[in-house]
């Protein structure tokens, strides 16, 4: 411990001349235990963006839990990113990027699907993807892989959406709304059994990627939820439903506390697999941000000493250890999602499909407020604008046209 010491006056030196703790250490832990071969995960450390000021750097943590085959799961881990990151304008600041992110991710998450969908092959995904930037952590998540923080003094944030139909009656009501039925498997002789589900198609959550067997008001419109740490750091734990049906977000805090990330993973694993049976694909990746190693007096997360720093002036130097809520929406509505104002420096920008960036000509885009928007005064050309695709998949997924799905009954 002690060689990890910062003289006091290096630090006092530093607060002095207002040096940051701009970035965390990021340290990562990964854990599987397969039973389906459908979980996927992606990791990228050191992401770069080039802005007027250089380059910085971004971390993407991803986790696809696939269901129905492994199709969709692998397509979204390997084209999401790239199309999140397309929908972003180009020579942003690092405040601009952050800001610019929520409305991307429902665009990439929109064209990734549609891509997919396109491909006419079955399957769907969950995704859970978060994305860390210096201390500020954004996580867009359709499905039921649950991504929770523990801050710094031991509070818990659920940062993810659960889009499970049993568990979210809103959605419930939406699906229904947008023209689907919701019930459970009905068995001739009338007993109902198993989990709320989706018909066409029996699936049992309300937003994924793929799943073009389903109707389409099963959306991949993401939860978005972007908050900002202390310096003082944080845990995440991203894990399949293969973890969170067999343990609480608090127990797979505590029995992982003090463990270094790669250690906790495997713990947390092998815990939900020895109290349920390896049921379903089991995946845990625990991410830690911790204030960086060469300024750090103490050891966080394995002593825990950090909450009764000893020195007043170690104290001071770090931030309250809040966690500041940036942004959240979690609406399935595609006008209200991508609304969130560009940067007027990139005007170009506006005559792209907000969805899909393919370019419009003059007259060619189709406002996102239409058909949607109770108040007649919209134009057509009000934007942000798609294409006729992306308007097309958008009516669909708001029920405003037949799903392609075929309207087959089940045993009722
Ligand atoms: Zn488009």
């Amino acid at each position: 411990m002690a060689d990890r010491m910062v003289p006091l006056a290096v630090l006092l030196k530093r607060e002095v001349t207002s040096e940051k703790i701009e970035k965390p250490d990021i340290f990562h832990g990964l854990a599987n235990q397969s039973k389906k071969g459908e979980d996927f995960t992606f990791i990228k450390n050191e992401c770069q963006r080039v802005s007027g000021k250089g380059i910085s750097t971004f971390s993407v943590f991803a986790l696809f839990d696939g269901h129905n085959g492994s199709a969709a799961a692998v397509y979204a881990r390997d084209y999401l990113l790239n199309n999140i990151l397309c929908a972003i304008p180009t020579n942003l600041n690092r405040d601009e990027w952050l800001a610019a992110l929520p409305r991307a991710l429902v665009a990439g998450f929109v064209k990734t699907d549609k891509d997919f969908q396109a491909k006419a092959q079955t399957s769907g995904t969950t995704v859970t993807l978060v994305i860390v930037d210096g201390w500020t952590v954004t996580v867009a998540s359709v499905g039921d892989s649950r991504c929770i923080l523990e801050s710094a003094e031991g509070s818990l944030y659920l940062l993810s959406a659960d889009h499970r139909l049993d568990e979210n009656k809103e959605e419930v009501e939406r699906i229904i709304a947008s023209g689907g039925d919701v019930g459970r498997l009905n068995l001739a002789i009338g007993i109902e059994v198993g989990p709320l589900r989706c018909w066409p198609g029996g699936l049992c959550l309300s937003r994924s990627i793929g799943d073009m067997d389903v109707g389409e008001y099963i959306v991949p419109i993401p939860h978005v939820k972007q908050v900002k740490l202390s310096n003082a750091g944080g845990r995440l734990i991203i894990s399949s439903d293969g973890v969170w049906d067999a343990i609480s977000f608090e127990s797979a805090v505590n029995m992982s506390r003090g463990l270094p990330s790669d250690v906790a993973a495997k713990r947390i694993v092998k815990e939900a697999v020895n109290s349920r049976g390896l049921r379903d694909d089991t995946t845990c990746m625990v991410v830690d941000l911790l204030p960086p190693e060469k300024i750090t007096p103490f050891n966080l997360f394995h002593t825990r000493t950090y909450d009764s720093p000893s020195s007043p002036s170690v104290r001071s130097y770090f931030e309250p250890y809040t966690v500041e809520e940036i942004f959240e929406d979690g609406s399935a509505m595609l006008a209200q999602r991508l609304k969130i104002v560009y940067p007027l420096r990139n005007m170009f920008k506006l005559l792209s499909c907000a969805v899909c960036q393919v370019e419009l000509k003059p007259g060619e885009g189709l406002s996102v407020h239409l058909g949607s928007s109770k108040s007649a005064k919209v134009s057509p050309m009000d934007g942000p604008l798609l294409c006729r695709s992306c308007q097309a998949k958008k009516e669909a997924m708001e029920g405003m046209r037949p799903s392609r799905g075929m309207r087959v009954t089940i045993l009722n």
